[in-house]
């Protein structure tokens, strides 16, 4: 698998940037992982709407989804005009169910809602996913195939549940929002680079990537948090790929 990462900004995603969105690629495979804000125009330079075959959201916070409020109106257009054939493929929590109502546009997507523990087989990929402890519904996700494992966090704070879903990951992507320097001052309902770092050790997870950056936090900032921490880990950086 090789991974994509399109944004890393949450929740808002400062000058040039983009919150999250991350394209997870296997042979003939083009799965997006969440699509917040600048997402669609970042995808556009990797492969069109047409070669993708399903997009995966964690949650239905803005800044994890909210481009697809415009994609609904391109993929309308689409099969308006026969250059696709069907609906894409939506995975998505069922609440907050004035945001999911919103997605059920015109036909625009095929909407299958996620739960907690349920397996999905996309294209040979091999997704489970786990309840997170976020202010919404909110899943993180594991996904394996051909032995090599992939583990998201998407939002949350500190749960056991993410450590399960991370065991033995060969490639742990997990939000680090907060710095020391941010949790001095307030309480964002997300993880510390710590408390990931916390999770990684536990889980026995390979390589660690942290993301959900808050754009006026200086990266220094997360860096020295991370220091001595972890011992594979990285900031993950736009536009980079990742193989897994
Ligand atoms: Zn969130």
């Amino acid at each position: 698998m090789k991974l994509t990462v399109l944004g890393n900004y949450g929740p808002f995603p400062g000058k040039d940037g983009a919150c999250s969105g991350f394209l997870l690629q296997d042979d003939n495979t083009n799965i997006l992982i969440d699509c917040g804000s600048g997402v669609i125009s970042r995808l556009q330079r990797y492969l069109r709407i047409e070669d993708l075959d399903a997009i995966v959201l964690s949650h239905l916070h803005s800044d994890h989804s909210s481009d697809m409020y415009v994609l609904r109106y391109e993929m309308q257009i689409k099969l308006m005009l026969r250059s696709m054939a069907k609906p894409l493929e939506v995975y998505l929590p069922e609440t907050p169910e004035n945001y999911y109502k919103e997605l059920d546009f015109h036909g625009a997507f095929n909407l299958n809602t996620i739960s907690e523990g349920i397996q999905l087989d996309i294209k040979g990929l091999k997704f489970t996913f786990y309840k997170t402890v976020h202010p919404v519904e909110c899943y993180g996700m594991r996904i394996e195939k051909d032995g090599k494992i992939f583990a998201y966090s998407a939002d949350t704070t500190y749960t056991e549940n993410i450590i399960k879903l991370a065991e033995n990951s060969d490639l742990f992507l997990c939000e680090a929002n907060a710095t020391e320097n941010i949790r001095s001052k307030s309480k964002p309902p997300h993880l510390s680079v710590k408390e990931a770092c916390d999770i990684a050790r536990k889980a026995n997870a390979k390589k660690l990537l942290l993301t959900h950056f808050y754009y006026d936090e200086p990266k220094e900032n997360y860096k020295k948090d991370a220091e001595g921490e972890f011992n594979n880990i990285e900031l993950s950086e736009e536009f980079k790929q990742y193989e897994i």
